[in-house]
């Protein structure tokens, strides 16, 4: 709980968390644990650490680093063309279910409850629409589910826009294939950059999710400065708080240059920033701000209750983050 001076306003029991990336511009240990300490300073409950090539991170040296920052972690990733397993070729999903199976150990090495990001398919752009069959996607997250649940971690669907994947666009193909998988530990995650693309608005996913959203993504429409784009963060924080989301929500921005790979992959041409320590802190108490907000609109719109909490929503509040 925040406790120190000033308070900050909090009436959700969300955890708010980081994306590493913003630290860095190439991947290892210590690049690892330097995001970890700067996230940490920044204010933040967890670190989203990629795990894209998990044989690369000293993952005991990273554990250690997040418990002396006393930070959360979740862990995540996109299957490169090469081990797509919704691909039609079966040894293309052999490579993929390896490198899941890895990617897996080593979340729960780091202690993350979470293995999330595009999990089901390659992480780019394709050329021609997915296989009827989705390749081999549900059987094998099917087994994935299986080997973590004992592990105690969940697996997240992030759900990406159509450069991104040609399999889960929207909220609903996200909830289609967890019901073919039929798994209680595979949940959707969805994305405000993603969802500001390709969702007729930011309330209807979230609601149509309901108990199955198990993370959220932050990020503004060119995935800079929160608060310095179009997307609709209020609407998205209003329905996570009427939804009564009380998961995890972290912030992912991009900036040139960032880390060989997945910049290109995600098309991070543009320099949006020139301090992400700045870019961090402004996020974080945006989110709070929007937090705060939201449940003050609840409070407000619910029936008076003697006793209850009636902090009334900061018309001008949570405007920080504009430049
Ligand atoms: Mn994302």
């Amino acid at each position: 709980m925040n406790t120190g001076s000033p308070p900050r306003p909090r009436d959700v029991p969300n955890t708010l968390g980081l994306h590493a990336l913003i630290w860095a511009d190439h991947w290892d240990t210590e690049a690892a644990e330097r995001s970890i300490r700067l996230t940490a300073d920044a204010g933040y409950g967890l670190v989203e650490l990629p795990v894209l090539e998990p044989d690369a991170l000293d993952l005991g040296r990273v554990r250690r680093s997040l418990g002396r920052a006393g930070l959360g972690v979740r862990c995540s990733l996109g299957l490169p063309f090469d081990a797509d397993i919704s691909s039609a070729d079966a040894a293309v999903v052999a490579r993929g279910e390896d490198l899941l199976n890895r990617a897996l150990e080593a979340s729960a090495e780091l202690g993350s409850p979470l293995l999330t990001g595009v999990l089901y398919s390659a992480l780019g752009k394709y050329a021609q629409p997915p296989a009827a069959s989705r390749g081999g996607a549900a059987g094998v997250l099917r087994r994935l589910a299986d080997r973590a649940a004992p592990l105690g971690v969940d697996l997240g669907l992030e759900v990406v826009n159509r450069y991104e994947s040609n399999l889960l666009n929207t909220c609903a193909d996200a909830l289609r294939l967890i019901d073919e998988i039929g798994r209680a530990n595979v949940k959707v995650h969805l994305d405000s950059y993603h969802m500001n693309i390709e969702e007729p608005d930011f309330a209807t996913p979230v609601a149509q999710c309901g108990p199955l959203l198990g993370y959220v993504h932050v990020g503004e429409s060119h995935r800079g400065y929160l608060g310095s784009g179009h997307v609709d963060l209020a609407a998205l924080f209003r329905a996570l708080v009427d939804a009564g989301y009380t998961g995890a929500i972290t912030f992912e921005g991009f900036s040139s240059p960032a880390p060989a790979g997945l910049g290109t992959t995600l098309a991070v041409w543009r320099r949006l920033w020139d301090d992400p320590g700045d870019v961090a802190v402004r996020a974080r108490e945006y989110m709070e701000s929007l937090l705060a907000a939201a449940a003050g609109a609840r409070a407000a719109a619910a029936p008076p209750r003697p006793g209850h909490g009636t902090a009334a929503p900061r018309p001008g509040h949570g405007t920080a983050a504009v430049r």
